[in-house]
């Protein structure tokens, strides 16, 4: 496969042609933060966590191929400042209550507020009413804490190869739903990709509260990113 230069913060980074921005970046050692992407799967751009300015353009990393020459902006201020909102923006747009939330520790929204040094919101919740879903005797989906990054839709038809959930509604009516009445109804296993591919703690496995302690989760040991921010030798 052929390669091609682009530029991403002033670095000059070889990337395989076709490969998207962030992954050439993370291949070249700059983590770029992000939530819907995960993975191999088929990118869709929907969370917009991973926004970087593409020759002066606003673009989502995880679906924009890079192409020669190019110049890529990610940590600059107005960037940094454009995704700390949108991060914001999804704890205040659910329930979150990351104190009780047995993914704590685990969770890649709360990973993100920490790596961006929010520590209190910055607009007012509104705090929606959502239902739980607990037929499952092994897994339950707690709207309260979906984020709609399309993970759990995505790996269960490309990874799983079944189709149990999808999106129905728009905008703020927008809402996770399964194929079937309650998730009880469907073929969903807990040992399904899907069910651990999820970022927070709205798709979860039953039984399994402190099974990992809390002090020996994934982001107590490292922030979220620092496995790629250690290819290059450090932390950003
Ligand atoms: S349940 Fe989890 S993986 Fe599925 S859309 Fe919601 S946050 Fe994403």
């Amino acid at each position: 496969m052929s390669t091609v230069q682009f530029v991403l913060d002033g670095q000059a980074i070889e990337a395989q042609d076709g490969q998207t921005i962030l992954k050439a970046a993370e291949a070249a050692g700059v983590y770029i933060p992000h939530l819907c992407a995960f993975k191999d799967l088929i990118p869709h751009g929907s969370c917009r966590v991973c926004s970087v300015r593409v020759n002066g353009r606003i673009q989502a990393a995880c679906v924009q191929t890079v192409t020669a020459g190019a110049v890529v902006e990610s940590e600059t201020p107005e960037i940094l400042e454009f995704r700390r909102n949108i991060i914001d923006m999804l704890f205040a747009e659910g329930n979150h209550f990351c104190m009780f939330c047995e993914k704590s520790g685990n969770c890649e929204l709360q990973a993100l507020a920490y790596r961006f040094g929010i520590t209190s919101p910055r607009y007012d919740y509104l705090n929606p009413d959502r239902d739980i879903d607990m037929s499952h005797p092994d897994v339950y989906l707690d709207r309260n804490r979906c984020i709609l990054c399309g993970r759990c839709v995505r790996v269960s038809q490309e990874v799983d190869h079944k189709t149990i959930f999808q999106f129905v509604g728009r905008g703020h009516e927008k809402r996770l739903q399964v194929n079937g009445t309650c998730l009880a109804d469907t073929e969903l296993s807990a040992t399904d990709e899907a069910v651990a591919a999820c970022p927070v703690g709205a798709l979860m496995p039953k039984r399994v509260g402190y099974a990992i302690p809390v002090g020996q989760r994934a982001f107590d040991a490292a922030p979220i990113g620092a496995d790629v921010d250690a290819r290059k030798g450090g932390a950003a």
